[in-house]
Protein backbone atom coordinates (compact mmCIF):
# COMPACT_ATOMS: atom_id res chain seq x y z
CA UNK A 1 0.00 0.00 0.00
CA UNK A 2 2.71 2.45 1.08
CA UNK A 3 5.15 1.63 -1.42
CA UNK A 4 2.09 2.23 -4.81
CA UNK A 5 1.58 5.38 -2.85
CA UNK A 6 5.09 6.40 -3.22
CA UNK A 7 5.49 4.92 -6.90
CA UNK A 8 2.52 7.07 -7.48
CA UNK A 9 3.76 10.42 -6.44
CA UNK A 10 6.77 9.35 -7.86
CA UNK A 11 5.74 9.47 -10.85
CA UNK A 12 3.67 12.70 -10.55
CA UNK A 13 6.94 14.24 -8.88
CA UNK A 14 8.92 13.07 -12.29
CA UNK A 15 6.78 14.95 -14.82
CA UNK A 16 7.68 18.35 -12.76
CA UNK A 17 11.31 17.90 -12.78
CA UNK A 18 10.98 17.79 -16.53
CA UNK A 19 12.31 13.95 -16.77
CA UNK A 20 11.43 11.23 -18.65
CA UNK A 21 10.31 7.58 -18.18
CA UNK A 22 13.24 6.37 -20.84
CA UNK A 23 16.70 6.59 -20.36
CA UNK A 24 17.15 7.16 -24.01
CA UNK A 25 14.92 10.64 -23.81
CA UNK A 26 16.91 11.42 -20.55
CA UNK A 27 20.16 11.42 -22.31
CA UNK A 28 19.03 13.01 -25.10
CA UNK A 29 17.60 15.91 -23.19
CA UNK A 30 21.17 15.91 -21.34
CA UNK A 31 22.99 15.72 -24.13
CA UNK A 32 21.03 19.12 -25.70
CA UNK A 33 21.22 20.55 -22.17
CA UNK A 34 25.06 20.29 -22.19
CA UNK A 35 25.95 21.18 -25.91
CA UNK A 36 24.68 24.43 -25.12
CA UNK A 37 23.87 25.11 -21.38
CA UNK A 38 21.38 28.32 -20.65
CA UNK A 39 23.29 31.36 -19.39
CA UNK A 40 23.23 31.74 -15.45
CA UNK A 41 23.40 28.00 -14.74
CA UNK A 42 26.19 27.05 -12.20
CA UNK A 43 29.31 25.07 -13.39
CA UNK A 44 29.02 22.72 -10.75
CA UNK A 45 25.38 22.07 -12.33
CA UNK A 46 26.63 21.43 -15.28
CA UNK A 47 29.59 19.69 -14.46
CA UNK A 48 27.38 17.05 -12.38
CA UNK A 49 24.70 16.49 -15.25
CA UNK A 50 27.76 15.81 -17.48
CA UNK A 51 29.37 13.52 -15.17
CA UNK A 52 25.94 11.75 -14.68
CA UNK A 53 26.35 10.97 -18.39
CA UNK A 54 29.66 9.72 -18.00
CA UNK A 55 28.80 7.07 -15.04
CA UNK A 56 26.30 5.66 -16.37
CA UNK A 57 28.11 4.89 -19.55
CA UNK A 58 25.83 2.76 -20.68
CA UNK A 59 25.26 0.32 -17.86
CA UNK A 60 22.70 2.15 -15.74
CA UNK A 61 20.10 4.59 -17.53
CA UNK A 62 21.22 8.01 -16.01
CA UNK A 63 17.14 8.19 -14.77
CA UNK A 64 17.80 5.39 -12.34
CA UNK A 65 19.94 7.17 -10.09
CA UNK A 66 17.41 10.34 -9.62
CA UNK A 67 14.56 8.01 -9.11
CA UNK A 68 16.75 6.05 -6.66
CA UNK A 69 17.61 9.03 -4.37
CA UNK A 70 13.51 10.37 -5.21
CA UNK A 71 12.04 6.97 -3.86
CA UNK A 72 14.45 6.07 -1.47
CA UNK A 73 12.59 5.66 2.04
CA UNK A 74 15.26 7.65 3.94
CA UNK A 75 14.71 11.21 4.14
CA UNK A 76 17.55 12.65 1.99
CA UNK A 77 18.17 16.44 1.32
CA UNK A 78 20.85 18.23 -0.65
CA UNK A 79 22.33 21.68 0.56
CA UNK A 80 24.41 24.66 -0.23
CA UNK A 81 27.72 25.34 2.27
CA UNK A 82 25.06 27.66 4.70
CA UNK A 83 22.63 24.44 5.40
CA UNK A 84 20.17 26.03 3.18
CA UNK A 85 18.19 23.51 1.41
CA UNK A 86 18.29 23.04 -2.51
CA UNK A 87 16.78 19.30 -3.09
CA UNK A 88 14.85 16.93 -0.92
CA UNK A 89 13.17 13.94 -1.93
CA UNK A 90 9.85 12.83 -1.21
CA UNK A 91 10.80 10.80 1.75
CA UNK A 92 11.78 13.84 3.26
CA UNK A 93 8.20 15.48 2.33
CA UNK A 94 5.97 12.70 4.30
CA UNK A 95 8.51 12.62 7.35
CA UNK A 96 9.08 16.23 7.96
CA UNK A 97 5.37 17.52 6.39
CA UNK A 98 6.92 20.19 4.60
CA UNK A 99 6.87 20.27 1.05
CA UNK A 100 9.46 20.47 -1.44
CA UNK A 101 8.40 24.08 -2.40
CA UNK A 102 8.21 24.70 1.20
CA UNK A 103 11.72 24.46 2.06
CA UNK A 104 13.96 24.63 -1.02
CA UNK A 105 15.73 28.15 -0.26
CA UNK A 106 14.78 27.60 3.52
CA UNK A 107 18.17 26.29 6.31
CA UNK A 108 17.68 23.11 7.86
CA UNK A 109 17.55 24.77 11.04
CA UNK A 110 14.04 25.10 10.06
CA UNK A 111 14.01 21.61 11.39
CA UNK A 112 15.38 22.43 14.65
CA UNK A 113 13.50 22.10 18.15
CA UNK A 114 15.40 24.07 19.71
CA UNK A 115 16.71 21.88 22.35
CA UNK A 116 19.37 20.10 21.14
CA UNK A 117 22.52 21.12 22.85
CA UNK A 118 25.12 23.61 20.95
CA UNK A 119 27.68 21.29 20.59
CA UNK A 120 25.64 18.88 19.07
CA UNK A 121 25.30 21.51 15.97
CA UNK A 122 29.30 22.53 16.65
CA UNK A 123 30.50 18.72 16.47
CA UNK A 124 28.73 18.17 13.32
CA UNK A 125 30.00 21.23 11.99
CA UNK A 126 33.37 20.60 12.76
CA UNK A 127 33.41 17.68 10.87
CA UNK A 128 31.73 19.14 7.91
CA UNK A 129 34.53 21.54 8.20
CA UNK A 130 37.19 18.32 7.80
CA UNK A 131 34.99 17.17 4.91
CA UNK A 132 34.02 14.12 7.24
CA UNK A 133 30.85 13.08 7.43
CA UNK A 134 28.86 13.13 10.85
CA UNK A 135 26.21 10.98 12.42
CA UNK A 136 24.31 11.27 15.56
CA UNK A 137 20.67 11.92 17.10
CA UNK A 138 19.06 15.39 17.45
CA UNK A 139 15.64 16.27 18.01
CA UNK A 140 13.58 17.86 15.28
CA UNK A 141 9.68 19.38 14.71
CA UNK A 142 7.81 18.75 11.94
CA UNK A 143 5.38 21.55 10.05
CA UNK A 144 3.23 21.01 12.39
CA UNK A 145 4.79 21.04 15.35
CA UNK A 146 5.76 17.56 16.25
CA UNK A 147 8.76 16.80 17.55
CA UNK A 148 10.72 13.73 16.59
CA UNK A 149 14.13 11.86 17.41
CA UNK A 150 15.73 12.32 14.14
CA UNK A 151 19.18 9.96 13.29
CA UNK A 152 21.02 12.19 10.95
CA UNK A 153 23.59 11.65 8.81
CA UNK A 154 25.38 14.25 7.22
CA UNK A 155 28.38 14.59 4.27
CA UNK A 156 30.27 16.41 2.25
CA UNK A 157 29.79 16.29 -0.85
CA UNK A 158 33.13 17.41 -3.29
CA UNK A 159 34.01 18.64 -6.64
CA UNK A 160 36.38 17.32 -8.92
CA UNK A 161 38.36 20.23 -7.08
CA UNK A 162 38.29 18.17 -4.21
CA UNK A 163 36.55 21.27 -2.61
CA UNK A 164 32.88 20.83 -0.97
CA UNK A 165 30.04 21.69 -3.19
CA UNK A 166 27.32 20.35 -1.14
CA UNK A 167 26.09 18.98 2.18
CA UNK A 168 24.24 15.37 1.64
CA UNK A 169 21.96 14.41 4.69
CA UNK A 170 20.16 11.12 5.06
CA UNK A 171 17.66 11.03 8.28
CA UNK A 172 15.13 8.86 9.52
CA UNK A 173 12.93 8.99 12.42
CA UNK A 174 14.16 6.75 15.47
CA UNK A 175 11.56 7.95 18.14
CA UNK A 176 9.85 4.63 18.35
CA UNK A 177 13.06 2.90 18.41
CA UNK A 178 14.81 4.74 21.48
CA UNK A 179 11.28 4.52 23.24
CA UNK A 180 12.28 0.80 22.77
CA UNK A 181 15.68 1.12 23.80
CA UNK A 182 14.72 3.05 26.93
CA UNK A 183 12.54 0.74 27.79
CA UNK A 184 15.08 -1.89 27.41
CA UNK A 185 17.45 -0.26 29.02
CA UNK A 186 14.99 0.30 31.89
CA UNK A 187 14.14 -3.32 32.67
CA UNK A 188 17.64 -4.11 33.01
CA UNK A 189 18.92 -1.55 35.31
CA UNK A 190 15.40 -2.65 37.12
CA UNK A 191 16.85 -6.53 36.78
CA UNK A 192 20.15 -5.29 37.54
CA UNK A 193 18.94 -3.35 40.52
CA UNK A 194 16.89 -6.05 41.75
CA UNK A 195 19.43 -9.01 41.36
CA UNK A 196 21.95 -6.59 43.01
CA UNK A 197 20.04 -6.14 46.13
CA UNK A 198 19.14 -10.12 46.14
CA UNK A 199 20.86 -11.45 49.80
CA UNK A 200 21.97 -14.56 47.77
CA UNK A 201 24.72 -15.51 45.13
CA UNK A 202 23.38 -14.97 41.33
CA UNK A 203 25.15 -15.91 38.57
CA UNK A 204 24.10 -16.23 34.91
CA UNK A 205 26.77 -18.67 32.97
CA UNK A 206 27.15 -19.51 29.08
CA UNK A 207 27.40 -23.12 28.04
CA UNK A 208 30.97 -23.01 28.40
CA UNK A 209 30.52 -21.77 32.21
CA UNK A 210 31.86 -18.21 31.84
CA UNK A 211 29.95 -15.36 33.61
CA UNK A 212 27.81 -13.24 31.91
CA UNK A 213 26.02 -11.46 34.66
CA UNK A 214 26.33 -11.66 38.31
CA UNK A 215 25.41 -9.48 41.23
CA UNK A 216 26.77 -7.72 44.08
CA UNK A 217 26.60 -11.02 46.61
CA UNK A 218 28.50 -13.01 44.04
CA UNK A 219 31.38 -10.31 43.38
CA UNK A 220 31.53 -10.08 47.59
CA UNK A 221 32.34 -14.23 47.45
CA UNK A 222 34.91 -13.43 44.78
CA UNK A 223 36.70 -10.69 46.66
CA UNK A 224 36.44 -13.61 49.80
CA UNK A 225 38.12 -15.85 47.72
CA UNK A 226 40.79 -13.62 46.60
CA UNK A 227 39.64 -13.24 42.71
CA UNK A 228 39.03 -17.31 42.15
CA UNK A 229 35.91 -16.94 40.33
CA UNK A 230 32.68 -18.91 42.86
CA UNK A 231 30.93 -19.92 39.32
CA UNK A 232 34.56 -22.56 38.38
CA UNK A 233 33.56 -24.05 42.13
CA UNK A 234 30.40 -24.44 42.05
CA UNK A 235 30.38 -25.76 39.15
CA UNK A 236 33.01 -28.05 39.84
CA UNK A 237 30.95 -29.46 42.52
CA UNK A 238 27.82 -29.74 40.58
CA UNK A 239 29.34 -31.39 37.42
CA UNK A 240 28.52 -34.87 37.98
CA UNK A 241 24.82 -33.40 37.82
CA UNK A 242 25.49 -31.14 35.45
CA UNK A 243 26.89 -33.41 33.00
CA UNK A 244 23.60 -35.57 32.85
CA UNK A 245 21.65 -33.00 32.04
CA UNK A 246 23.96 -31.69 29.25
CA UNK A 247 22.71 -35.01 27.11
CA UNK A 248 19.45 -33.24 27.30
CA UNK A 249 18.01 -30.40 25.17
CA UNK A 250 18.12 -26.93 27.13
CA UNK A 251 14.06 -27.36 26.83
CA UNK A 252 13.86 -30.66 28.70
CA UNK A 253 16.70 -30.14 31.12
CA UNK A 254 15.67 -30.25 34.55
CA UNK A 255 16.64 -27.65 37.21
CA UNK A 256 18.80 -27.76 39.81
CA UNK A 257 17.42 -27.57 42.98
CA UNK A 258 19.02 -27.18 46.48
CA UNK A 259 22.37 -28.79 46.03
CA UNK A 260 24.81 -28.32 48.84
CA UNK A 261 28.27 -27.21 47.80
CA UNK A 262 31.26 -26.93 50.20
CA UNK A 263 33.66 -23.83 49.52
CA UNK A 264 37.06 -24.46 50.63
CA UNK A 265 39.09 -21.78 51.34
CA UNK A 266 43.07 -21.81 51.84
CA UNK A 267 45.21 -19.89 54.26
CA UNK A 268 43.30 -21.83 57.11
CA UNK A 269 40.13 -20.19 56.78
CA UNK A 270 36.74 -22.21 57.15
CA UNK A 271 35.06 -23.64 54.41
CA UNK A 272 31.82 -22.05 53.80
CA UNK A 273 28.55 -23.72 52.72
CA UNK A 274 25.98 -22.86 49.75
CA UNK A 275 22.72 -24.42 48.71
CA UNK A 276 22.62 -23.90 44.99
CA UNK A 277 20.13 -23.74 42.80
CA UNK A 278 19.47 -23.21 39.04
CA UNK A 279 16.99 -23.16 35.86
CA UNK A 280 18.73 -23.36 32.31
CA UNK A 281 17.95 -20.49 29.79
CA UNK A 282 17.78 -20.61 26.47
CA UNK A 283 21.34 -18.20 24.96
CA UNK A 284 21.53 -17.37 21.24
CA UNK A 285 24.70 -17.49 19.95
CA UNK A 286 26.38 -14.16 19.76
CA UNK A 287 28.06 -12.92 16.31
CA UNK A 288 26.55 -12.40 12.49
CA UNK A 289 26.75 -15.56 11.33
CA UNK A 290 23.84 -16.84 13.60
CA UNK A 291 21.84 -13.87 12.81
CA UNK A 292 19.35 -15.97 10.70
CA UNK A 293 20.55 -19.34 12.24
CA UNK A 294 18.23 -19.14 15.38
CA UNK A 295 20.55 -21.66 16.90
CA UNK A 296 20.55 -21.81 20.49
CA UNK A 297 22.98 -22.75 23.80
CA UNK A 298 21.83 -23.44 27.16
CA UNK A 299 22.93 -20.85 29.65
CA UNK A 300 22.84 -21.62 33.57
CA UNK A 301 21.53 -19.01 36.12
CA UNK A 302 22.53 -20.36 39.39
CA UNK A 303 21.34 -19.14 42.95
CA UNK A 304 23.67 -19.88 45.55
CA UNK A 305 22.14 -19.53 49.22
CA UNK A 306 24.62 -19.31 51.82
CA UNK A 307 23.99 -21.90 55.00
CA UNK A 308 26.87 -21.77 56.65
CA UNK A 309 25.44 -20.63 59.63
CA UNK A 310 22.85 -23.36 59.42
CA UNK A 311 25.70 -26.06 58.60
CA UNK A 312 27.57 -24.71 61.93
CA UNK A 313 24.36 -24.76 63.82
CA UNK A 314 23.68 -28.60 62.92
CA UNK A 315 27.09 -29.52 63.46
CA UNK A 316 27.41 -27.89 67.23
CA UNK A 317 24.19 -30.13 67.42
CA UNK A 318 25.76 -32.99 66.41
CA UNK A 319 29.10 -32.38 68.17
CA UNK A 320 27.61 -31.41 71.59
CA UNK A 321 25.49 -35.04 71.37
CA UNK A 322 28.24 -36.32 70.73
CA UNK A 323 30.14 -34.50 73.82
CA UNK A 324 27.54 -35.86 75.54
CA UNK A 325 27.37 -39.72 74.43
CA UNK A 326 31.23 -39.72 75.22
CA UNK A 327 30.84 -38.41 78.78
CA UNK A 328 28.16 -40.83 79.46
CA UNK A 329 30.39 -43.83 77.85
CA UNK A 330 33.53 -42.11 79.77
CA UNK A 331 31.79 -42.62 82.79
CA UNK A 332 30.70 -45.79 82.44
CA UNK A 333 34.27 -46.97 81.49
CA UNK A 334 35.22 -44.70 85.18
CA UNK A 335 33.07 -46.82 86.62
CA UNK A 336 33.68 -50.17 85.18
CA UNK A 337 37.82 -49.15 85.16
CA UNK A 338 37.31 -48.17 89.47
CA UNK A 339 34.98 -51.37 90.24
CA UNK A 340 37.14 -53.41 87.94
CA UNK A 341 40.30 -51.95 90.40
CA UNK A 342 38.74 -52.57 93.92
CA UNK A 343 37.59 -56.37 92.85
CA UNK A 344 41.14 -56.60 91.73
CA UNK A 345 42.20 -55.28 95.34
CA UNK A 346 39.87 -57.75 96.94
CA UNK A 347 40.72 -60.56 95.07
CA UNK A 348 44.63 -60.51 96.44
CA UNK A 349 44.11 -60.84 100.05
CA UNK A 350 41.09 -63.40 99.25
CA UNK A 351 43.57 -65.42 96.89
CA UNK A 352 46.07 -65.00 99.88
CA UNK A 353 43.19 -66.18 102.57
CA UNK A 354 41.94 -69.33 100.72
CA UNK A 355 45.78 -70.45 100.01
CA UNK A 356 46.46 -70.54 103.57
CA UNK A 357 43.02 -71.91 104.61
CA UNK A 358 44.52 -74.72 101.75
CA UNK A 359 47.98 -75.09 104.33
CA UNK A 360 45.73 -75.28 107.01
CA UNK A 361 43.76 -78.05 105.86
CA UNK A 362 46.77 -80.03 104.26
CA UNK A 363 48.06 -80.17 108.34
CA UNK A 364 44.76 -80.82 109.37
CA UNK A 365 44.00 -78.22 112.19
CA UNK A 366 41.40 -76.75 111.12
CA UNK A 367 38.87 -78.05 113.14
CA UNK A 368 41.07 -76.57 116.61
CA UNK A 369 42.60 -73.50 115.08
CA UNK A 370 39.94 -69.92 115.44
CA UNK A 371 42.49 -68.62 113.05
CA UNK A 372 40.85 -71.03 110.67
CA UNK A 373 37.58 -70.25 111.50
CA UNK A 374 38.13 -66.20 111.46
CA UNK A 375 39.66 -66.90 107.87
CA UNK A 376 36.90 -68.81 106.70
CA UNK A 377 34.48 -66.06 107.55
CA UNK A 378 37.04 -63.48 105.88
CA UNK A 379 36.89 -65.35 102.80
CA UNK A 380 33.11 -65.72 102.90
CA UNK A 381 32.62 -62.20 103.67
CA UNK A 382 34.83 -61.12 100.61
CA UNK A 383 33.33 -63.55 98.06
CA UNK A 384 30.00 -61.75 98.97
CA UNK A 385 31.41 -58.36 98.46
CA UNK A 386 33.00 -59.43 95.50
CA UNK A 387 29.88 -60.84 94.04
CA UNK A 388 28.17 -57.24 94.83
CA UNK A 389 31.18 -55.67 93.50
CA UNK A 390 30.76 -58.03 89.79
CA UNK A 391 26.86 -57.27 89.79
CA UNK A 392 27.48 -53.09 90.14
CA UNK A 393 29.93 -53.29 87.35
CA UNK A 394 27.46 -51.57 84.68
CA UNK A 395 27.17 -53.52 81.62
CA UNK A 396 28.92 -53.25 78.19
CA UNK A 397 27.52 -51.22 75.40
CA UNK A 398 26.66 -53.63 72.96
CA UNK A 399 27.48 -52.45 69.65
CA UNK A 400 26.80 -53.48 66.06
CA UNK A 401 29.61 -53.63 63.05
CA UNK A 402 29.32 -51.01 60.14
CA UNK A 403 31.64 -49.68 57.99
CA UNK A 404 33.83 -46.77 59.19
CA UNK A 405 35.87 -44.04 57.73
CA UNK A 406 38.66 -43.42 60.45
CA UNK A 407 39.28 -39.91 59.38
CA UNK A 408 35.47 -38.89 59.88
CA UNK A 409 35.99 -40.82 63.61
CA UNK A 410 39.21 -38.81 64.20
CA UNK A 411 37.31 -35.93 63.17
CA UNK A 412 34.30 -36.21 65.76
CA UNK A 413 37.19 -36.74 68.18
CA UNK A 414 38.77 -33.50 67.68
CA UNK A 415 35.67 -31.60 67.36
CA UNK A 416 34.74 -33.21 70.82
CA UNK A 417 37.70 -32.23 72.45
CA UNK A 418 38.54 -28.63 71.07
CA UNK A 419 37.82 -27.48 74.36
CA UNK A 420 40.10 -29.39 76.06
CA UNK A 421 43.18 -29.18 73.37
CA UNK A 422 42.24 -25.15 73.82
CA UNK A 423 42.48 -25.15 77.57
CA UNK A 424 45.80 -26.89 77.30
CA UNK A 425 47.22 -24.78 74.83
CA UNK A 426 47.94 -27.81 72.27
CA UNK A 427 48.87 -27.56 68.44
CA UNK A 428 47.12 -30.76 66.53
CA UNK A 429 48.63 -31.07 63.17
CA UNK A 430 46.32 -33.64 61.13
CA UNK A 431 46.80 -35.35 58.02
CA UNK A 432 44.47 -37.35 56.72
CA UNK A 433 44.90 -39.45 53.87
CA UNK A 434 42.38 -38.71 51.61
CA UNK A 435 41.12 -41.27 50.41
CA UNK A 436 41.36 -44.15 53.66
CA UNK A 437 39.61 -47.23 52.25
CA UNK A 438 36.94 -48.30 55.12
CA UNK A 439 37.20 -50.48 58.41
CA UNK A 440 33.87 -52.72 59.74
CA UNK A 441 33.79 -51.86 63.61
CA UNK A 442 32.40 -50.58 65.98
CA UNK A 443 31.92 -46.74 66.09
CA UNK A 444 31.56 -46.12 69.63
CA UNK A 445 34.05 -48.59 70.68
CA UNK A 446 36.80 -47.27 68.21
CA UNK A 447 35.74 -43.58 68.56
CA UNK A 448 36.37 -44.06 72.76
CA UNK A 449 39.20 -45.55 71.83
CA UNK A 450 40.88 -42.84 69.73
CA UNK A 451 39.84 -40.53 72.86
CA UNK A 452 41.58 -42.19 74.84
CA UNK A 453 44.39 -42.21 73.10
CA UNK A 454 44.32 -38.37 72.42
CA UNK A 455 43.48 -37.52 76.37
CA UNK A 456 46.52 -39.34 77.13
CA UNK A 457 48.54 -37.38 74.54
CA UNK A 458 47.12 -34.15 75.84
CA UNK A 459 48.00 -35.73 79.41
CA UNK A 460 51.92 -36.30 78.54
CA UNK A 461 52.14 -32.80 77.08
CA UNK A 462 51.29 -31.49 80.52
CA UNK A 463 53.72 -33.79 82.13
CA UNK A 464 56.39 -32.02 84.58
CA UNK A 465 59.14 -32.24 81.06
CA UNK A 466 56.93 -32.26 78.32
CA UNK A 467 58.14 -29.14 75.95
CA UNK A 468 56.09 -28.00 72.76
CA UNK A 469 52.67 -28.41 72.49
CA UNK A 470 52.39 -30.32 69.30
CA UNK A 471 50.31 -33.69 68.85
CA UNK A 472 50.39 -34.94 65.06
CA UNK A 473 47.56 -37.60 63.89
CA UNK A 474 48.65 -39.21 60.29
CA UNK A 475 46.21 -41.53 58.95
CA UNK A 476 47.45 -43.84 55.79
CA UNK A 477 46.92 -47.51 54.57
CA UNK A 478 49.33 -49.92 53.79
CA UNK A 479 48.66 -53.76 53.20
CA UNK A 480 45.53 -54.05 54.01
CA UNK A 481 45.61 -51.85 56.82
CA UNK A 482 44.40 -48.47 57.97
CA UNK A 483 47.51 -47.00 60.26
CA UNK A 484 46.72 -43.96 62.90
CA UNK A 485 49.69 -42.55 64.33
CA UNK A 486 49.16 -40.52 66.60
CA UNK A 487 52.53 -38.29 68.08
CA UNK A 488 52.63 -36.14 71.11
CA UNK A 489 55.53 -33.96 72.12
CA UNK A 490 55.16 -35.04 76.07
CA UNK A 491 57.01 -36.97 77.59
CA UNK A 492 57.53 -39.82 75.92
CA UNK A 493 57.61 -43.72 77.42
CA UNK A 494 60.86 -45.23 78.56
CA UNK A 495 61.59 -48.14 76.63
CA UNK A 496 61.05 -50.93 79.40
CA UNK A 497 57.58 -49.85 79.71
CA UNK A 498 56.29 -50.00 76.33
CA UNK A 499 54.45 -53.37 77.15
CA UNK A 500 54.10 -52.86 80.69
CA UNK A 501 51.52 -49.21 79.96
CA UNK A 502 48.93 -52.02 78.48
CA UNK A 503 48.49 -53.87 81.44
CA UNK A 504 46.09 -53.04 83.91
CA UNK A 505 45.75 -50.48 86.80
CA UNK A 506 49.57 -49.29 85.29
CA UNK A 507 49.76 -45.96 85.60
CA UNK A 508 53.04 -43.77 85.39
CA UNK A 509 51.59 -40.46 85.43
CA UNK A 510 53.61 -38.40 87.93
CA UNK A 511 50.95 -35.46 88.16
CA UNK A 512 47.99 -37.31 87.79
CA UNK A 513 48.32 -40.03 90.64
CA UNK A 514 44.73 -40.95 91.25
CA UNK A 515 44.32 -42.45 87.77
CA UNK A 516 43.25 -46.18 87.78
CA UNK A 517 45.23 -47.09 84.61
CA UNK A 518 42.94 -49.06 82.69
CA UNK A 519 43.01 -46.62 79.41
CA UNK A 520 45.28 -48.51 77.64
CA UNK A 521 44.04 -51.29 78.91
CA UNK A 522 40.80 -51.06 76.96
CA UNK A 523 42.51 -49.32 74.20
CA UNK A 524 44.37 -52.60 73.58
CA UNK A 525 40.97 -54.37 74.41
CA UNK A 526 39.21 -52.62 71.49
CA UNK A 527 42.11 -52.79 68.64
CA UNK A 528 42.20 -56.56 69.51
CA UNK A 529 38.02 -57.13 68.89
CA UNK A 530 38.77 -55.58 65.58
CA UNK A 531 41.49 -57.59 65.04
CA UNK A 532 44.18 -54.77 64.61
CA UNK A 533 47.00 -53.99 67.34
CA UNK A 534 48.33 -51.35 69.16
CA UNK A 535 51.86 -50.26 70.03
CA UNK A 536 54.08 -47.85 70.73
CA UNK A 537 56.89 -46.80 68.14
CA UNK A 538 60.38 -47.75 69.67
CA UNK A 539 62.04 -44.83 66.89
CA UNK A 540 59.89 -41.88 67.75
CA UNK A 541 62.34 -39.58 70.00
CA UNK A 542 60.48 -36.45 70.59
CA UNK A 543 57.63 -37.78 73.00
CA UNK A 544 55.31 -40.79 72.61
CA UNK A 545 54.45 -42.48 69.02
CA UNK A 546 51.63 -44.65 69.22
CA UNK A 547 50.12 -46.79 65.62
CA UNK A 548 46.70 -47.93 65.69
CA UNK A 549 46.70 -50.52 62.86
CA UNK A 550 43.20 -51.93 61.64
CA UNK A 551 42.36 -54.52 59.16
CA UNK A 552 40.45 -53.11 56.02
CA UNK A 553 36.83 -54.55 54.87
CA UNK A 554 37.99 -57.50 52.35
CA UNK A 555 35.64 -55.77 49.79
CA UNK A 556 37.12 -52.44 50.13
CA UNK A 557 35.29 -49.61 49.68
CA UNK A 558 37.01 -45.92 49.54
CA UNK A 559 34.92 -43.43 51.48
CA UNK A 560 36.08 -39.82 50.79
CA UNK A 561 37.61 -37.90 53.77
CA UNK A 562 35.61 -34.88 54.99
CA UNK A 563 39.06 -33.06 55.01
CA UNK A 564 40.49 -33.72 51.71
P1 LIG B 1 22.81 28.12 14.21
O1 LIG B 1 23.28 29.44 14.66
O2 LIG B 1 22.31 27.99 12.83
O3 LIG B 1 23.94 27.04 14.41
C1 LIG B 1 24.40 26.64 15.69
C2 LIG B 1 25.87 26.42 15.64
O4 LIG B 1 26.20 25.60 14.53
C3 LIG B 1 26.62 27.76 15.45
O5 LIG B 1 26.89 28.37 16.67
C4 LIG B 1 27.85 27.30 14.76
O6 LIG B 1 28.79 26.82 15.68
C5 LIG B 1 27.39 26.08 13.95
N1 LIG B 1 27.13 26.49 12.57
C6 LIG B 1 25.94 26.88 12.06
N2 LIG B 1 26.11 27.12 10.76
C7 LIG B 1 27.41 26.90 10.48
C8 LIG B 1 28.17 26.97 9.30
N3 LIG B 1 27.64 27.35 8.11
N4 LIG B 1 29.47 26.67 9.34
C9 LIG B 1 30.07 26.28 10.52
N5 LIG B 1 29.36 26.19 11.65
C10 LIG B 1 28.07 26.52 11.62
N6 LIG B 1 19.77 20.83 12.33
C11 LIG B 1 18.67 20.34 12.90
O7 LIG B 1 18.28 20.80 13.99
N7 LIG B 1 17.99 19.34 12.29
C12 LIG B 1 18.36 18.82 11.09
O8 LIG B 1 17.73 17.92 10.60
C13 LIG B 1 19.53 19.34 10.47
N8 LIG B 1 19.96 18.83 9.30
C14 LIG B 1 21.10 19.37 8.72
C15 LIG B 1 21.51 18.90 7.47
C16 LIG B 1 22.66 19.43 6.88
C17 LIG B 1 23.12 18.88 5.54
C18 LIG B 1 23.42 20.41 7.54
C19 LIG B 1 24.65 20.94 6.91
C20 LIG B 1 22.96 20.94 8.74
C21 LIG B 1 21.82 20.44 9.35
N9 LIG B 1 21.35 20.91 10.58
C22 LIG B 1 20.23 20.38 11.14
C23 LIG B 1 22.08 21.97 11.29
C24 LIG B 1 21.46 23.29 11.02
O9 LIG B 1 21.96 23.80 9.82
C25 LIG B 1 21.73 24.28 12.13
O10 LIG B 1 23.09 24.41 12.33
C26 LIG B 1 21.09 23.83 13.43
O11 LIG B 1 19.74 23.50 13.21
C27 LIG B 1 21.13 24.89 14.50
O12 LIG B 1 20.41 26.00 14.05
P2 LIG B 1 20.24 27.32 14.93
O13 LIG B 1 19.53 28.27 14.17
O14 LIG B 1 19.69 26.87 16.29
O15 LIG B 1 21.73 27.73 15.20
Amino acid sequence: MQGSKLNLLAENRMSTYSTTQSSDRMEEVLGIFLASPPAGIPGEVIEAFGRLIKTADGVLPPSVFLEAVEQSPVAISITDLKANILFVNHAFELLTGYSQKEVIGRNQSILSYKVTPLEKYEELWACLAKQKPWNGVLVNKRKHGERYLADLTVAPVLGADAKTRYYLALHRDVTDVHELERQVRDQKILIESVVDAAPVVIALLNSDGKVLLDNHAYKKLQADMRGREPADVFMEQLAEIIDQEKKRTCKTRRSLVNHEVELRFEHGFASRWFSCSGVWVNESYPGVDFYFSGDENCGLLLVANEITSQKKQQEQIRTNALRALMAEQQLVHGMRETLSGAIYQCQAPLNTATAVIAMMERRGDENSSPAHTALLEIIKYSEAVLESLHEALPPETIEADSPININEVIKDVIDVSIQRLLEHGVVVDWGPEANLPIVIGKHYALRSLFKQLLDNAIDAIDEPDGNRREITIITRSQDAMVELILRDTGSGIPEDRRLTVFEPFYSGWRHLKSRPGMGLTIALEIARQHNGEIYIDPYYQNGCGIHLRLPVNDQTVFLRSEND
